[in-house]
């Protein structure tokens, strides 16, 4: 369909004009009479703003790998649709984060609380308190009373003894509209309406952290700076003379407080604010009410109060005997650094592919290649873990990602992720390189690549490496991280457990005949094995028993080490063939996950030299050059990589003798 200019002019009209209903107070009333969940409180608004995604009930008992990373227990968690595409390693925090607002929302002590975010750089705070803010700014509009400076609720008007009254009629409990009108509303009340209130004008308004509707921000100040006014809104100078002593018209209500009632409050690094300028915090969240600008009356606060910074800072803030108060009133939400590398991988895919979108010089997106990713999801992930005594790092990596490791460990006892929590501490996950020290190195590695076309892995650790030495770092912090991380875990595990598959299943292709033979001598001798029978040797014609050495040849490689498990292996590829046969299947080593294992394996230790292969500059015949051709297709076509990345790859894998080791 062709969009023209004008059909985008009359969307931009739309959304500008939206026209958003205004009447007066007694229309108002029969609006929630029809529905009264139009009256909330600031919590309850919030959690229906992000419930109203949807929830999943998720059984960690119905997964494998979540089963595993809950410590093998079987427990309930709940994933919030809104959160869920953009935020990954968060489950818990989240979790909680909704708890409080649930409890806060029907009137308890939490809607008392200051929620306080804390946690290392880049672990995700503000990104999930903007997101917070933006379901307020997608949630349905809500009501205030007209010219309201903090877009109070017109129930409001109700006087307090008549509350209970109108609770009854209107079906909406009393916790929903706590609180008493603003010096300027109460003003206009009596001048404009005389007291009158029915034709007080009510209006619906959208939250938006632009305006500063239902959102309010108090950035950190200092001594020096220090403005009260930032919090609570000022008295106009200019206006003092204008009007009466007292008179409402006077403020203005530009402050954190007055912009976040209805909605939220960031208060960012909070403990970096002196502490006179807390001191209104202080009343908000005890009497939910904090002193107006002047000699005015004080002003009632209905929102969410979240604060945010480092652990560091929050635990200097705490050790401030001045702040008691104030930290008692807190509920601290840990945020950590994701433990899981696959949640670490799939930020990093986040930023760099769908919001960083690295382009090539012509525009078109850049290509990376596979595994690059991957390299950079382990490496951060690896400064974030601590040493274990029970395993590896590289396994304690992949048992905290729910993955199956018991194949590597067979001979010793499993090791319970449990275990590794306890061992690893409190403290894990708190420090460590955010996923932005891999980001910018991926960026770096693609801008020094002629066209901006590709990037590697390979380009990604030299320029990981570098950063590692320009990065202030104790020196033998550094050392570890080059040599012991990146040099040893990381480029070990790109080599032999990613490059090595992709080239391997190319290998597989270019080397398919030889690859099928091998399978079909195998299978000839497990036939006769397990029938007890005898097989024909190809040269001589005559009948031997099933060669004992050619079975284990292929068996051993894949972990099969004594008689009975030769004897079930072998019974259980009997018996798959036996099924594909009778539905007429010719069956290829492919088909079977554990023989193409196998059958790779037994490939690479007896063809003597790769390098003809896997190295262009040492191709000779052209039988080789097929080969490689096929190789470098199946590379292509199965596993992602592009023209440029292939040799790049393949050129790495050659020069750290890959296939020789
Ligand atoms: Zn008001
Ligand atoms: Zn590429």
């Amino acid at each position: 369909m062709t969009v023209h200019f004008d059909d985008l002019l009359a969307e931009v009209r739309h959304s500008n004009t939206e026209v958003l209903w205004r009447g007066t107070f007694r229309e108002y009333y029969e609006r929630v009479k029809q529905d009264p969940s139009i009256v909330q409180n600031a919590h309850q608004r919030l959690y229906n703003a992000i419930t109203r995604h949807g929830i999943e009930e998720v059984d960690t008992s119905s997964d494998k790998r979540l089963f595993r990373i809950y410590g093998g227990r079987a427990r309930k968690i709940l994933r919030y649709n809104f959160f869920e595409p953009e935020f990954y390693g968060l489950d818990l925090a989240i979790m909680r984060i909704m708890e409080f607002l649930k409890a806060a929302a029907s009137g308890g002590e939490e809607s008392r609380q200051i929620l306080y975010f804390v946690g290392p750089v880049g672990s995700g705070k503000t990104s999930l308190l903007d997101h917070m803010k933006l379901a307020l700014e997608m949630a349905p509009p809500f009501y205030a009373l007209e010219g309201c400076p903090v877009h109070e609720e017109p129930l409001h008007l109700v006087p307090k003894d008549l509350r209970r009254r109108w609770s009854d009629v209107l079906g909406v409990a009393a916790s929903n509209y706590q609180g008493h009108l603003c010096p300027v509303c109460k003003q206009r009340l009596r001048d404009e309406f005389h007291g009158e209130f029915a034709d007080y004008p009510v209006i619906q308004r959208r939250f938006s952290g632009d305006e500063g509707v239902g959102i309010g921000i108090l950035p950190p100040s200092d001594e020096n700076s220090m403005d009260v006014s930032l919090l609570i809104g000022r008295e106009n100078l200019g206006l003092i003379g204008k009007y009466p002593e007292n008179d409402a018209r006077v403020l203005e209500f530009d402050g954190a407080l007055n912009r976040g009632n209805r909605g939220i409050v960031d208060l960012y690094e909070l403990n970096k604010n002196p502490v006179p300028l807390l001191l209104p915090l202080l009343s908000a969240t005890q009497e939910k009410r904090y002193r107006a600008p002047g000699q005015h009356p004080m002003i009632y606060f209905d929102g969410v109060l979240v604060a945010h910074s480092n652990e560091t800072e929050f635990e200097r803030f705490k050790t401030d005997k001045r702040n008691e108060a104030l930290v008692d009133r807190m509920v601290p939400i840990k945020f950590r650094y994701s433990r899981q590398v696959s949640d670490i991988r799939r930020i990093l895919e986040k930023v760099v592919v769908r919001d960083a979108s690295f382009t090539a010089t012509d525009g078109t997106p850049a290509h990376l290649a596979p595994g690059t990713l991957d390299v950079c999801a382990l490496f951060t992930e690896l400064t974030i873990l601590h040493d274990s005594n029970k395993v590896d790092l590289l396994t304690k990596v992949k048992l905290y990602d729910g993955q199956d490791v018991a194949e590597q460990s067979a001979t010793e006892k499993p090791v319970d992720i449990r275990e590794l929590f306890e061992e690893a501490g409190s403290k894990e996950g708190l420090d460590g390189f955010s996923t932005r020290f891999a980001t910018k190195a991926m960026g770096a590695a693609l801008a020094r690549t002629p066209d901006c076309r590709c990037v590697t892995p390979v380009q990604v650790m030299e320029v990981l490496s570098e950063f590692i030495h320009d990065y202030d770092l104790p020196p033998e912090q550094r050392e570890h991280l080059d040599d012991t991380v990146l040099k040893g875990i990381v480029r070990r595990w790109y080599l032999r457990e990613v490059l090595r598959e992709h080239i391997a299943m190319g290998f597989i292709h270019a080397y398919e005949e030889s690859a099928e033979q091998m399978w079909q001598e195998y299978l000839e001798h497990v036939l006769a094995y397990n029938m007890r029978e005898q097989v024909r040797d190809a040269k001589t014609h005559e009948l031997e028993e099933p060669s004992e050495d050619l079975m284990s040849a292929m068996e051993r490689p894949i972990g099969i080490r004594n008689k009975a498990q030769a004897d079930e292996f072998r019974s259980q590829i009997a018996s798959f063939v036996a099924r594909r046969r009778q539905h007429g299947q010719t069956i290829s080593f492919k088909e079977h996950e554990r023989i193409r294992e196998a059958v790779k394996r037994r490939l690479f230790s007896s063809v003597s030299d790769y390098t003809r292969v896997i190295s262009r500059g040492a191709i000779k015949t052209a039988d080789d050059q097929e080969r490689y051709d096929r190789m470098v297709e199946t590379m292509v076509h199965d596993h992602g990589y592009c023209p440029v990345c292939v040799d790049v790859v393949l050129r790495f894998a050659h020069n750290h003798n890959l296939f020789q080791e």
